[in-house]
C-alpha cells in the first residue's frame, strides 16, 4: 500500500517518488501527494516528472492510487519521478470542501449527497425548500469564515465509528471503511464528522463564499451550491 502524503499533510505539494506499477495510462507510485477521486471531492491533477496528470482514481481495491497520464507518456516501473499536484486547483478544492463542512453544520438536516469541484461545490439536503434561505445561509458561512476556527485530523477505530453513527453525516461519501481506523476532521465547536478529504487548516483561510443557488433535485435531495466569492 502507497504512503498517501495527503493525510497527514494537505499542503504538501510535491513528493520524490518510485514507479510501483504501470496499467496502461495508470501509474501507480509507493508514495504520493495526489489525492484520488472519492469522498465526493475532484482527482488532483498535475505532473509526474515531464508527463502531465490528467486524473487521480483509486485502485479497484480502493488501496492504491491511480495516476492517469495523457496518453503517450513514457514511464517504467522502477522510474524515480516528481510528483506535483497543481497547487491551486487543490487549494480551491481544500477551500471548498471545508467551506462544505460549514454548509453542513449550518443547515440542520440530513445530507443526502454531495460532491467538491474545483469551481463550486454542495451538498444535498433532505429538508423543506422553505427552509433553505440563502442569505440567511450565506450570513451563517460567511461568519463562521471570518471566526478563524482551527480544524484538525483525528483518527478513531472502525467500533468506536459503529458506536457514534451521528459522526457520517453522509453515507453517500463516507469515509473508506476496512482499514480497522477512520479518520475524522474537527471544526471546533461546529462540525465533527468521518471524512478521508483535504481540508484547509482554518476556516478563515476558505475566504468569502457565496450561495451560488438553492435548487429542488428531488423529493429528498434539496441542494445548496456553494463558490468562493
Ligand atoms: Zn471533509
Amino acid at each position: 500500500m502507497p504512503e498517501l502524503l495527503f493525510r497527514e499533510d494537505p499542503y504538501l505539494r510535491g513528493c520524490e517518488a518510485t514507479v510501483l506499477a504501470v496499467h496502461g495510462e495508470s501509474v501507480e507510485l509507493d508514495r504520493t501527494v495526489f489525492y484520488p477521486l472519492g469522498g465526493g471531492q475532484a482527482g488532483d491533477t498535475g505532473r509526474l516528472g515531464d508527463w502531465r496528470v490528467l486524473d487521480t482514481r483509486k485502485t479497484p481495491a480502493g488501496d492504491g492510487v491511480l495516476h492517469i497520464l495523457l496518453p503517450g507518456a513514457v514511464v517504467a516501473v522502477g522510474n524515480k519521478v516528481h510528483a506535483e499536484i497543481d497547487w491551486e486547483r487543490r487549494h480551491r478544492l481544500m477551500r471548498l470542501h471545508t467551506a462544505l463542512h460549514l454548509l453542513g453544520a449550518v443547515v440542520k438536516a440530513p445530507v443526502t449527497g454531495g460532491r467538491i469541484a474545483e469551481d463550486k461545490a454542495h451538498l444535498d439536503f433532505d429538508i423543506d425548500m422553505a427552509a433553505l434561505v440563502a442569505p440567511q445561509i450565506e450570513g451563517q458561512l460567511n461568519e463562521l469564515v471570518r471566526a478563524g476556527v482551527a480544524t484538525k485530523v483525528m483518527w478513531i477505530t472502525d467500533a468506536e465509528l459503529d458506536a457514534r453513527p451521528e459522526l457520517v453525516k453522509t453515507m453517500s461519501v463516507a469515509p473508506p471503511r476496512g482499514e480497522g481506523r477512520v479518520r475524522l476532521l474537527e471544526i471546533r465547536g461546529v462540525d465533527l464528522q468521518a471524512c478521508g478529504g483535504t481540508h484547509v487548516a482554518n476556516t478563515g483561510e476558505i475566504g468569502a463564499l457565496k450561495v451560488a443557488r438553492i435548487r429542488s433535485e428531488g423529493k429528498r435531495n434539496k441542494r445548496v451550491t456553494l463558490e468562493l466569492a
